[in-house]
Parts: C-alpha cells; sequence; structure tokens
C-alpha cells in the first residue's frame, strides 16, 4: 500500500437510496494514508536421477559434452579466488535473467580456456540437485513437496523474519496449463507467511499431471500431515521456535471448490458463504442477499449434502472450512464483477449496452489518461476494445481510479450510480484505515449495488462472482482490509514458476532444480527502501522562493513507498487536510531533515461526486485549474500521492493513490 495516509475529518452525505454511513457515523475518518527437494519417507516417492536438460535448445548428439561433465565435479574446489568470484557472478547473472542450463554450459565451456580452473558444467556451478524426489498419483500426474518449513528456513536465512516468533500462513493453491500443445497443467501449493517483509509467497509443493489433481488425499496427505504436524509443535530452527497458525486460503473459485471437495461455481448450491439454492437463468444466478450463511461446524458436519461432493483432507487442519477460505477480490471483483460490467457495456443487452458513440468516447477518455497515469501502476489505460486481454491490475485500475472519470457523461445515470456504488464500497474495503471502521456501512454499499444490478441488468447479471460482492465485507471483518487476502501476490509467484518449465519431459524436476539454484544465491538479506526518504536528479531550474537560494533542487523524491517527481502523473500529492496540490519543486535544505515541497494550489477544489457519499471524504476530488501562486510544505506534511486525471482543459479528477502496484 502507497502508505502514508493521515487522519482529516469531513462530514460525508448520503442519499436515502443508499445505505447511510450517516446512521453508522457522521464522520468519516480517513487514515491512511528454492529449494533442496526433501525426501520423504514414503515408498510413493521415486527418484529421477540426474536427468538431461541438454536438449532443451537442441544440442547436437556428438558434441563432447558428457565428457566435460564426466570429471568437472571437483574442479570448482581447486579453483582460484578470480574464478570462484567469476563462477558466482555467472551464476547469478544465469539466475536473474533465466539463462538456459544449456547455454550457461556453453559459456562456461567458452570461458574455461581462459579460466581453467572454471567447472565446465551449468550443474557444478549452480550445485542443482542430482536427485529429485516425486511421488506418482493415480491418474498419472506425480507430487513433489519441498515443505513448508524448509520455505520458512529459506525466509529466516534471507533475514524476513527478524523479530517474529508467530507465523500466520496463508496459502494459495490454483492450476496452469504448460503448454497450449497439451492439456499438461501444474498445480503448485504456494505459502505466503504474513509476516515476512517482503510479502513474496515459496513453493510448498507441486502437482504436475494430464489433469486437474482428482485424486485430492493423495494430492495434499504430505502438505496436510506436515501443517498439522508444525501446528502442534512449531518450528525449530537452530536457537529459534516459531508457533504456526494456519490463516487462510486464498484461491479462485474453481480451485477453492476442489479443495473444500464442493460444488463449482456453475452449481446450484455453490456459494461458499451461504446456503442458497441458485436459480436457473440462463446460468445458475444467486439471487437472495440475506440467505442463511454456512457455518464451519455445518462444513464439518457436512450438514448440507447438495453443496458437498465429499469429505476434504483439509478439515482435519484447525482452520474454518468457511470462514478459512475468504473471497479473494482479484478474481470475485476485479477479473469478475468488473470485467462483467464491462462486457455488459460493450456487448450486453441492448437495455445496458452503449451505443458506438458512447463507446468511442469511453475509449478516448481512457487514451486521454495516459500521460497522467503515476509510475507506481504498471500498465497504462488501453482501449475497451482489448478488454478481454486485460490483466487483474488494469481491472482494479479502471474500478478504483480511470472508470468514475472515463464512464462520467457516458453511463446513464442509474448505471453510473450504481457502479460508483461497488467503486466506493470496494475503496473503502481496501483502504486499510478505513476497513475495520467502515465494513458495515461498505457491505451496505454492496449489498445496494447487488439488489440494483438485479433491476438494472436484470436476474440473469446476478452470478456467481457478483453475488459474492454480499459476502466480501464479512471477510474483509475477520481478516482485514482486502489485500490482506488476495490472490496478487501468488499470481506473481505463479507466473514465476511457470517460467521455470522448458520443456514437457521431467517438469517436477526441472521447476526442483531451478528453485534450488535460486535458493542458493538468494540466502542474503534483502534491503527495502520503503520506508526511506531519497533524492534523485539534482537541478538548478526553480522555483524558489525567497530565502531558500541555497537549497538543493531536486526533480524526483521517494517518500514513503512512493516517487514524486516534477512531471505530470508523479506530482500530485494531498496536504495533511486532505487537499490537492501540484509539486513544483523538491527542496533539501542544509541542516533540516525534513525536505521542501514548492506546491501549487487549484483555484477550486470540490466533490468529485456526491453519491453514495461525498466524495471528498474519501478523498476524491474535482479540482480546477492550478492558481498559479507557489506555497511550501514540508514533506512530513504529505497525506498521500494523488491520481489526477484529466476531466476536461481545466479541471481534474483527484484520487489518493491506494496502491503501488
Ligand atoms: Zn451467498
Amino acid at each position: 500500500m502507497a502508505a502514508f495516509w493521515e487522519n482529516s475529518r469531513q462530514q460525508t452525505e448520503n442519499e436515502s437510496s443508499c445505505p447511510s454511513a450517516t446512521d453508522l457515523d457522521t464522520e468519516i475518518d480517513v487514515n491512511c494514508c528454492v529449494v533442496e527437494t526433501v525426501s520423504p519417507s514414503n515408498d510413493d516417492y521415486t527418484v529421477v536421477d540426474d536427468i538431461d536438460e541438454r536438449d532443451e535448445v537442441g544440442r547436437d548428439s556428438d558434441d563432447d559434452y558428457d565428457h566435460d561433465h564426466d570429471n568437472d565435479d571437483d574442479s570448482s574446489t581447486t579453483a582460484d579466488a578470480d574464478d570462484c568470484d567469476l563462477s558466482h557472478f555467472l551464476v547469478q547473472w544465469a539466475a536473474q535473467f533465466e539463462i538456459p542450463q544449456i547455454a550457461l554450459s556453453v559459456l562456461l565451456r567458452f570461458l574455461h580456456r581462459f579460466h581453467p580452473d572454471l567447472p565446465l558444467d551449468s550443474r557444478t556451478v549452480c550445485k542443482t540437485p542430482r536427485n529429485t524426489m516425486t511421488k506418482k498419483l493415480h491418474n498419472g500426474g506425480e507430487y513433489i513437496h519441498f515443505g513448508v518449513k524448509h520455505g520458512v528456513e529459506e525466509l529466516v536465512k534471507c533475514g524476513e523474519l527478524s523479530n517474529v516468533d508467530h507465523l500466520k500462513l496463508q496459502f494459495n493453491v490454483d492450476g496452469l496449463p504448460l503448454f497450449k500443445s497439451s492439456g499438461m497443467c501444474i498445480w503448485p501449493i504456494l505459502c505466503l507467511v504474513l509476516e515476512s517483509s517482503s510479502r513474496e509467497p515459496f513453493v510448498v509443493g507441486i502437482y504436475c499431471g494430464p489433469s486437474k489433481p482428482t485424486d485430492l488425499p493423495a494430492f495434499l496427505s504430505d502438505f496436510v500431515s506436515e501443517c498439522s504436524e508444525l501446528v502442534a509443535t512449531g518450528i525449530s530452527l537452530d536457537d529459534r521456535v516459531f508457533t504456526v497458525e494456519l490463516n487462510s486460503f486464498v484461491c479462485d473459485a474453481p480451485a477453492r471448490a476442489m479443495m473444500k471437495n464442493v460444488k463449482s461455481h456453475g452449481g446450484y448450491y455453490a456459494c461458499d458463504k451461504c446456503t442458497q439454492e441458485g436459480e436457473w437463468c440462463g446460468k445458475v444466478v444467486y439471487p437472495e442477499c440475506t440467505a442463511p450463511l454456512r457455518t464451519n461446524i455445518h462444513f464439518n458436519e457436512m450438514t448440507d449434502d447438495e453443496h458437498h461432493l465429499g469429505p476434504t483432507p483439509l478439515s482435519s487442519l484447525p482452520i474454518g472450512m468457511v470462514t478459512g477460505f475468504p473471497l479473494d477480490y482479484m478474481h470475485l471483483v476485479c477479473l469478475g464483477v468488473m470485467r462483467r460490467l464491462l462486457l455488459c457495456w460493450l456487448k450486453g443487452p441492448l437495455a445496458v449496452r452503449l451505443c458506438s458513440r458512447k463507446v468511442e468516447q469511453l475509449k478516448n477518455n481512457l487514451l486521454k489518461m495516459i500521460p497522467f497515469i503515476p509510475r507506481e501502476f504498471s500498465r497504462k489505460p488501453r482501449s475497451v476494445g482489448d478488454l478481454l486481454r486485460w490483466k487483474a491490475t488494469e481491472l482494479r485500475q479502471f474500478l478504483l481510479y480511470t472508470g468514475p472519470v472515463a464512464l462520467l457523461d457516458v453511463l446513464p445515470e442509474p448505471l453510473y450510480k450504481n457502479f460508483l456504488l461497488l467503486c466506493v464500497g470496494i475503496t473503502l474495503l481496501i483502504n486499510p484505515n478505513l476497513c475495520e471502521k467502515y465494513c458495515d456501512y461498505a457491505k451496505g454499499l454492496l449489498i445496494t449495488c447487488v439488489e440494483n444490478m438485479k433491476v438494472l441488468y436484470g436476474k440473469g447479471m446476478l452470478v456467481y462472482n457478483v453475488h459474492g460482492l454480499v459476502h466480501l465485507a464479512d471477510d474483509a471483518q475477520l481478516f482485514g482490509p482486502l489485500d490482506n487476502f488476495s490472490a496478487f501476490p501468488f499470481e506473481n509467484k505463479l507466473k514465476s514458476v511457470k517460467r521455470l518449465v522448458r520443456k514437457p519431459s521431467f517438469v517436477l524436476q526441472q521447476i526442483a532444480r531451478r528453485l534450488h539454484e535460486k535458493s542458493t544465491i538468494s540466502n542474503v538479506p534483502k534491503c527495502n527502501n520503503n520506508g526511506h526518504t531519497f533524492f534523485k536528479k539534482e537541478h538548478f531550474c526553480g522555483p524558489l522562493l525567497p530565502g531558500m537560494e541555497c537549497a538543493k533542487q531536486y526533480k524526483v523524491m521517494c517518500l514513503r513507498g512512493s516517487t514524486l517527481t516534477l512531471n505530470v502523473g508523479d506530482d500530485c500529492v494531498a496536504k495533511s487536510d486532505g487537499e490537492p496540490c501540484i509539486v513544483r519543486n523538491i527542496l533539501c535544505i542544509d541542516g533540516s531533515s525534513d525536505p521542501i515541497l514548492v506546491v501549487e494550489n487549484f483555484e477550486s477544489v470540490l466533490p468529485f461526486f456526491d453519491y453514495p457519499l461525498r466524495s471528498s471524504s474519501i478523498h476524491i476530488y474535482k479540482v480546477i485549474r492550478p492558481n498559479g501562486v507557489l506555497d511550501v510544505i514540508s514533506a512530513s506534511d504529505v497525506l498521500c500521492k494523488c491520481v489526477r486525471l484529466p476531466l476536461n482543459d481545466e479541471s481534474f479528477a483527484v484520487f489518493a493513490l491506494l496502491h503501488t502496484v
């Protein structure tokens, strides 16, 4: 999160057609802001010795590789200091740029002429393990278990868990197709230690097979038995002991259904959270917002036999089988509801479909914003013509920032207001400092949003994902803001695991070896600059105010995890009173630890919208023209970085930045 929100208190206004924040509280208070293989003693496991990965880029069969390999094992022990450095550099370089083993070996053989002590085989310099244990499963798939304890050990080596003795573990299981030409897929089990400073998940185990893991007990047996043991005994590493708690499983709907062994999201009793029977409306929909809720006890007793397909090995773990599986907003809201709404507006029923002139206007509005997108976003807005290729982060950007601007005067008012219910509800649940206090209010907004969708878009709109909105705030009540239980960090890890596979055979062995190689080079403490303030690009161009002539001037400042610059897109901040301004210069004065910003205020600052609340109370404004008057504020008076998007030639919508993405 862009971690710099401070307090401000502003009155909110509400309309009768939406739940009233005033009923709860008349004010909103914005405070924002690798692995070595283990060898389980299990007869099911088989050892694959020393697979040959040389064919991955196609080698001639008559080369002399094998001879080189036979006599190189001990060479690193006799290498002189220079060659050790070179060897270490090559390992890091190969891992960083994902250089294939065969390419590294070719390079080593060339360098060997000049550095005779350098090993000839990439497997020697990378310390690639020669044996890999995998377990055969009945459906033709296989599984490899690296272990939770091993992952925690790696985190400790990297200095990630200093000052921590209790670990909350969050898990993710998801399936990934490997090659377009075959049905081969992998299902990694990932673990995120919520206390880790990098918040980067590690791999606990991976299934690989021609279909999803149909034999759930076999797939999960190592995982379940290890987790049970760790919760009971903790993790002992050297002189440290960690107690362990299973926090949650964050999965998309199909993976959640598989892990819980319940009806999948197209079924009639598929809602994870309530007991309503779905209705057929061309597809199964869930029209009720207040059906009786499921409980952990009812799940374990399997009282609703329409919901369950059978028992799940996970129910033996100390985690709620209903409450421990929160709904993930990356899949549910971004890829689910937001994309569905956009598809409705572009290609849906005539009653809600935009005419071609409005679609063109929407496209132009989005493209106009490109120069104004802050560097914290990895992607710029793109045409809605590419909608099916939009990533989750793009859909999130649209929901929270660009959508409310791009859709203004494009969507009919009832649809626009309904979209604002979703936008504000999710904004409140994402914000770490608003989430807890306004959880019930956000829940009311989201339920109203779903009820209105039934009227505006028809009952057919209330599919699994849309219905899930009514339960989202309950999960936020248990786990905190939505980023505490989202699939975003896991999604990145899954992509990196998939990239480790370069050929269709010995998939798990390839992954195990690459992970091991990465672990041998990454066991160094990671430095985290998020909390530090630093400057770049000194200049001498001003503007300066009287008395500041001696100050050093900079074009770039990193402040509490966000980057401020003098360029459009990164030049807007909110001051401590919440009002936005534009940064015109960044100054550092000798003897002062608090940098100074030369800023320009706006002629007029207004709420951007008044429904379902006055948007200024969540730091969303409409601003008109910079007023030409320079002012100074100290960096400590910056509330947060803002996103400033053009409304017309002289006015902008300004949003407090919620994410550093
Ligand atoms: Zn439900």
